[in-house]
């Protein structure tokens, strides 16, 4: 697998070159640890790490049912 999260042979296969666009989506959860860490004063202890909890979890849509393979 590349960094991408591709294999390889795909994404660094010249017959692929130009047949990728950037795109994006935002991960709500990433982004309110991000807007704790990425604050200026911000210096973590020892050991310390950040994590996306739910404030409260009945208020978290989810899915209910998600046939095999379409998860993600
Ligand atoms: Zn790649």
């Amino acid at each position: 697998m590349c960094a991408c999260g591709r294999p390889k042979f795909e994404c660094r296969n010249e017959a692929n070159a130009g047949l990728y666009e950037v795109a994006d989506i935002t991960c709500y959860a990433s982004a309110a640890v991000e807007e704790h860490t990425g604050q200026e004063k911000f210096k973590p202890e020892p050991g310390q790490r950040f994590y996306a909890k739910e404030i409260d979890e009945e208020l978290v849509t989810r899915r209910t049912f998600a046939p095999r393979g379409s998860e993600g």
